[in-house]
């Protein structure tokens, strides 16, 4: 079986590039979605928080949607332009282009979902314009102006291979396709800590639009750090209380409010509805938390619990972040010891193993669209910007189309 093009993976990143792909007149598209019957993988044995999602729509069906709009590192040098159409075909009433390069995080009423945004533009398309199998790829093999492609029944020939298989998956794929030197051993990620409470502070300027809320973020001038204050109420009030909470609670994937339900935290559900809905914004006091990119906070290994926490870097990055915290009047926190996993992996390829083997050069047949080959994503969010960086790849090498 060919196509001109095919995708492996069917998360955020694989919808850019497909997006890409079908702004593109005449061009057979296949997908490879990963298996029908989804799998998490998780940080540890608690299991309160995924790492990876091996299934339809990848971790791209459980993320809570959140886009920055500061902007300042970009992966793919996507331009303003770039991001603002991908996010205006989303999200076309939230006045975009006015809040492009300004901190800020926007959350949207309806979190993109790439499984079901897939599955629509296989309808409104057909094949042999865009299918979608439900199978792994196996591994990869470049030959002659050809990539071949193996799974568990059957091969596939392809002229461009766009890899989103995520940052845990890519690493494992490529190695078994291309020599084991491509996966670093290590991956990159963001942390959130709870830096201390502040009392007084102005009412958070929280922005409501008809396709979702922005909400004010404090942009650290190195890159390191995003801040947020959210109300602390209730049992929320008590220094540290709050974070000790979640560290029980985890981080809620599906069903939200029966997770908050069994939570039984009225701090927690204050926090969460202003999380989503901006409510309690006006609070006395607030929690200071801070977004923190960790370089190689992880060891990666093979088995079900594929990450290892390298403590002493993770607490090396927090405390420099701590000691440089912009607020006055902090009451800071007793338990710097605790962080949550901010699930912005990144960082899981070998930039010299990849340009060894010619994965890295922007003509190739072989692309790598995930985080996986990010270096440094900075404080922001990252799988928005992954998403718009994967289509303008895509488009820049055919140039031109219309976005479907
Ligand atoms: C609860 C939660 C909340 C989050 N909130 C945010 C947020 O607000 N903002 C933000 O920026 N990020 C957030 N994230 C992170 C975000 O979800 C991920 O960064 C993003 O979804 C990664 O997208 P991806 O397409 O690169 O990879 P993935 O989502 O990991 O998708 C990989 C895809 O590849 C497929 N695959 C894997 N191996 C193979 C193979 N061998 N063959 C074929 N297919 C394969 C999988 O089935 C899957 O479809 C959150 C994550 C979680 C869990």
């Amino acid at each position: 079986m060919g196509s001109d093009d095919l995708v492996i993976g069917s998360g955020l990143a694989a919808l850019g590039a497909v997006l890409g792909l079908l702004a593109q007149p005449d061009r057979r598209v296949t997908v490879l979605c990963g298996p029908q019957e989804g799998r998490f993988l998780h940080y540890d044995g608690r299991a309160l928080a995924p790492c990876a999602f091996l299934g339809p729509g990848g971790l791209g069906s459980h993320w809570h949607g959140v886009i920055p709009t500061g902007l300042r590192v970009r992966p793919g040098d996507i331009s303003d332009a770039e991001f603002s159409l991908v996010f205006r075909r989303f999200y076309p009433h939230a006045d975009i282009n006015a809040r492009i390069g300004k901190p800020a995080l926007f959350v949207p009423w309806r979190p993109i979902r790439p499984w079901a945004e897939l599955q629509q533009l296989a309808a409104a398309h057909g094949a042999p314009r865009l299918s979608l199998l439900h199978e792994p790829a196996l591994n990869l093999r470049q030959e002659g102006n050809h990539v071949h492609i193996g799974t568990a029944s059957r091969k596939l020939r392809t002229t461009r291979c766009w890899v989103a298989a995520g940052a845990l998956h890519t690493p494992t794929l490529l190695a078994a396709s291309f020599g084991k030197r491509l996966a670093r051993g290590f991956a990159s990620d963001h942390v959130v800590c709870y830096l201390g409470q502040l009392e007084s502070q102005p009412r958070p300027d929280v922005r409501y639009t008809r396709n979702g809320l922005y909400f004010p973020a404090i942009a650290d001038a190195r890159d390191r750090a995003l801040y947020t204050l959210r109300p602390a109420r209730f049992d929320f009030r008590r220094l540290d209380a709050g974070f000790e909470r979640r560290q029980i609670f985890g981080l809620p994937t599906g069903t939200l409010l029966v997770k908050l339900m069994k939570g039984l935290s009225p701090g927690l559900l204050a926090e969460a509805l202003y999380n989503r809905l901006g409510f309690f914004g006006g609070s006395r006091c607030h929690s200071a938390y801070a977004q923190i990119h960790v370089r190689d906070a992880y060891v990666v290994r093979e088995g079900h619990s594929p990450l290892l926490a390298q403590p002493d870097r993770i607490r090396a990055a927090s405390d420099l972040v701590r000691a440089a915290q912009p607020f006055g009047n902090l009451l800071t926190s007793k338990r710097p010891d605790l962080y949550s996993p901010g699930i912005h992996l990144h960082h899981t390829l070998d930039a010299a193993a990849m340009a060894a083997e010619g994965l890295d050069d922007a003509a190739g047949s072989v692309q790598v669209l995930d985080a996986s080959a990010l270096t440094d994503i900075g404080a922001e969010h990252h799988s928005f910007k992954t998403l718009v960086s994967a289509y303008a790849r895509v488009q820049r090498r055919a140039s031109g189309g219309t976005l479907p």
